[in-house]
C-alpha cells in the first residue's frame, strides 16, 4: 500500500483531512503522537486517543511518537512514566524511535521564549495572582493591560534571565505573551508562558527553576517533532488559537507544514469516572485497592480484570471518532470483550458457590473424561476432566421441588445432565441447622456419557460441576459497576455514589487442570462468565470475573 491510499476503516473527519493532506502533498507522511502528562495511570479514555494516534500511523504507514508532556514536575512521577510505557505496549503499539519528553526541549523552549521577548511579544509581569485575576477581565468584560506590558525588550531579557537564575521567588513574576487583553478568547489575554518553580524534575533534576506552561510547551514540542496532525480532545479547541499564535511568531515554525491541531470528543463512559483527579482521589481515599483495581477504568485495572488488548482496540473502533459529546454505554465495552473472549477463551468448569453431590451408585475411583476445550473450535483440542462419586455443583443449580415444568436444573426425582459427563437424578438432600442444603444424594445413568438415554427419555437441563477429590479451592471475585449512577462526575460528592456491591467474593472450586493457569489468561467458566487468574496474587488461586456471559445489566 502506498502512503496515499486510504485504508479499509470506517471514515471519520480526521481520516478525511489526512486523505486530503496526502493527496495535496501538504504532507508526505503522517506523523502523530500520544502526549500524556505523567501525572497518573492511563484509563480507557486515553486508550481511545492511543488507538486513534497509533492506529492512524499504522494505517497510513506513518509514525507515532510517545511524548511525555512533562512540564509540571510538582505532579509528575517516574512511576507514571513507567506505567504509561507499559500500557501503550500492552495495547499492542510501539512508538517511533526513542521516547520523547517535553523536558528534552527545555533549552529550546527557553530560546523560543527569548525570541518572543526580542520581538516585543513577551514580557515579565509582576502582578500578583489576585491582581492578575482582576486584570484578566471576564467573559463579559475585556481585561486590562498589565503595567509591565511596556517594559523595554532589554529589560525583559534581563528579567527573564534573572528568573532562570533563581533570583525571583515562586509567584513573584511570570513571563507572559503580549497578545490581546480584549480578546474574546480568554486564553489569548496575555497568557503565562513561564513560571518560577523550585522543583526537582524527574528528567532534568535541579537544572531548572523556571518551567514552561503546558500551552507554550505543547505546541512547540509538536513542531520540534514535525508532528503533522496534532489530535486532542475538544476542550483544547480555544487553545488552538494560542498554539497557532506561538508557532506563527517563531521563525523556525511559521511554515505551512507546521502541525495543525484537530479536536475530537473525549470518551465518557457510564457508571465510572475518567478524570485523573477523581481517580487519584479514589486511590488516595482507599476506596479501591489501587490504580490497578479491576473495577477501575484504568488500562492496568482492566488488564488485571481480564480485558484483552484486542477487545480494547475493537471497542475504540466501535465507538468511532467524532466531535459530538456523548456518554458511552458500558454495554459496548463489555460486548467488545465478550466477542473477543468468546472466540479465544478455553472452556473450563468452576463452581462458585458449592454444594456436594454424592452419586450413590458410582462405586469406583474417579475416572478421566475428555471434554472439548472450545465447543465451536475443534482445533483447540480436548482437555481431561474428572468424574467421580463426589462432585460439586452450584447451590443455585439445585432445588428440592422444581418450581415449574421449565426448571432445567437438578431437583429431587428429576434428571439433569452434568456437563461433559453423565445424566444424574436427585434422590434426597441433607440440610444444615439453618435449612441450607449441604449434600444432595443422586444416582447416575452410566450409559449416558456423550449420548442420550437409550430408552428415548428426554433430559433437557445441563449443569456444570467439578469432581470433588481433586478439585482446587479457589476464590472468585465478581465485579459490578463501581458507581450506582450513570454519571457520577455530576454528583457533588462522587464518592457517595460508590456501589457497595461492586465487589463480591465467592469461595469454590476449579478443575485440577487450572492448577498452573497463567495470570491474565482468559477462561470461560461454563455458565458463569469469563474469568482470569489475578495477576497480583499469583501464588493463590484467585480468579477475577472479566464479564458475565450475557448482558444482564441492560435488562435491569
Ligand atoms: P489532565 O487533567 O491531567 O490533563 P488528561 O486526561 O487530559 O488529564 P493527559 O495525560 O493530558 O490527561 O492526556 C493525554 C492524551 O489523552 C491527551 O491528548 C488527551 O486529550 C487524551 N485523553 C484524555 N482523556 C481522554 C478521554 N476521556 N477520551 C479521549 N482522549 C482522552
Ligand atoms: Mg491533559
Amino acid at each position: 500500500m502506498s502512503n496515499n491510499e486510504t485504508v479499509d476503516r470506517p471514515v471519520n473527519f480526521i481520516r478525511n483531512i489526512i486523505n486530503d493532506d496526502l493527496a495535496n502533498h501538504k504532507h508526505e507522511q503522517v506523523h502523530t503522537r500520544f502526549p500524556p502528562e505523567p501525572n497518573g495511570y492511563l484509563h480507557i479514555g486515553h486508550a481511545k486517543s492511543i488507538c486513534l494516534n497509533f492506529g492512524l500511523a499504522e494505517d497510513y504507514k506513518g509514525l507515532c511518537n510517545l511524548r511525555f508532556d512533562d512540564t509540571n514536575p510538582a505532579k509528575e512521577d517516574m512511576e507514571y512514566v513507567d506505567s504509561i510505557k507499559q500500557d501503550v505496549q500492552w495495547l499492542g503499539f510501539q512508538w517511533a524511535g526513542d521516547i520523547c519528553y517535553s523536558s528534552n526541549y527545555f533549552d529550546q523552549f527557553y530560546a523560543y521564549a527569548t525570541e518572543l521577548i526580542e520581538k516585543g511579544l513577551a514580557y515579565v509581569c509582576f502582578l500578583n495572582s489576585e491582581e492578575s485575576r482582576e486584570y484578566r477581565g471576564s467573559l463579559k468584560e475585556p481585561g486590562k493591560d498589565s503595567p509591565c506590558r511596556d517594559t523595554s525588550v532589554e529589560e525583559n531579557l534581563a528579567l527573564f534571565s534573572k528568573m532562570k537564575n533563581g533570583e525571583f521567588k515562586e509567584g513573584e513574576c511570570v513571563l507572559r505573551a503580549k497578545i490581546d487583553m480584549a480578546s474574546s478568547f480568554m486564553c489569548m489575554r496575555d497568557p503565562t508562558l513561564y513560571r518560577v518553580r523550585f522543583e526537582t524534575h524527574h528528567q532534568t533534576g535541579d537544572k531548572w527553576c523556571i518551567y514552561p506552561m503546558y500551552d507554550f510547551a505543547h505546541c512547540i514540542s509538536d513542531a520540534i517533532e514535525h508532528i503533522t496532525h496534532s489530535l486532542c480532545t475538544l476542550e483544547f479547541q480555544d487553545n488552538r488559537r494560542l498554539y497557532d499564535w506561538v508557532l506563527d511568531h517563531l521563525d523556525d515554525f511559521s511554515k505551512p507544514d507546521r502541525p495543525h491541531q484537530y479536536e475530537f470528543s473525549r470518551l465518557n463512559l457510564e457508571y465510572t469516572v475518567m478524570s485523573k483527579r477523581k481517580l487519584h482521589q479514589l486511590v488516595d481515599d482507599k476506596l479501591v485497592e489501587g490504580w490497578n483495581d479491576p473495577r477501575m477504568p484504568t488500562i492496568s485495572g482492566m488488564r488485571r480484570r481480564g480485558y484483552t488488548p484486542a477487545s480494547i482496540r475493537d471497542f475504540a473502533e466501535r465507538i468511532g471518532i467524532s466531535k459530538v459529546d456523548s456518554m458511552t454505554e458500558m454495554g459496548i465495552l463489555e460486548a467488545a470483550v465478550r466477542d473477543d473472549l468468546n472466540k479465544v477463551a478455553p472452556r473450563s468448569m468452576a463452581v462458585l458457590d458449592p454444594i456436594k453431590l454424592v452419586i450413590e451408585n458410582y462405586e469406583s475411583e474417579p475416572e478421566v473424561l475428555m471434554a472439548p476445550i472450545h465447543p465451536q473450535n475443534e482445533e483447540m483440542g480436548k482437555r481431561e476432566i474428572l468424574f467421580g462419586r463426589e462432585v460439586y455443583i452450584d447451590r443455585a443449580d439445585f432445588t428440592e421441588v422444581a418450581p415449574n415444568g421449565k426448571f432445567m436444573r437438578l431437583a429431587l426425582d428429576k434428571e439433569v445432565r452434568l456437563r461433559n459427563a453423565y445424566v444424574i437424578k436427585g434422590v434426597r438432600a441433607e440440610y444444615d441447622a439453618d435449612g441450607n442444603v449441604t449434600t444432595v444424594y443422586c444416582t447416575y445413568d452410566p450409559d449416558t456419557h456423550g449420548k442420550n438415554p437409550a430408552d428415548g427419555r428426554k433430559v433437557k437441563g445441563v449443569i456444570h460441576f467439578v469432581e470433588a477429590s481433586k478439585a482446587i479451592p479457589a476464590e472468585f471475585r465478581l465485579y459490578d459497576r463501581l458507581f450506582t449512577v450513570e454519571n457520577p462526575a455530576k454528583e457533588d460528592d462522587f464518592e457517595s455514589v460508590i456501589n457497595p456491591e461492586s465487589l463480591t467474593i465467592k469461595n469454590g472450586f476449579v478443575e485440577p487442570g487450572l492448577l498452573n493457569s497463567e495470570p491474565e489468561k482468559a477462561y470461560q467458566f461454563e455458565r458463569e462468565g469469563y474469568f482470569c487468574r489475578d495477576n497480583q496474587s499469583v501464588d493463590k488461586q484467585i480468579y477475577n470475573r472479566t464479564v458475565a456471559l450475557r448482558d444482564t445489566w441492560s435488562a435491569k
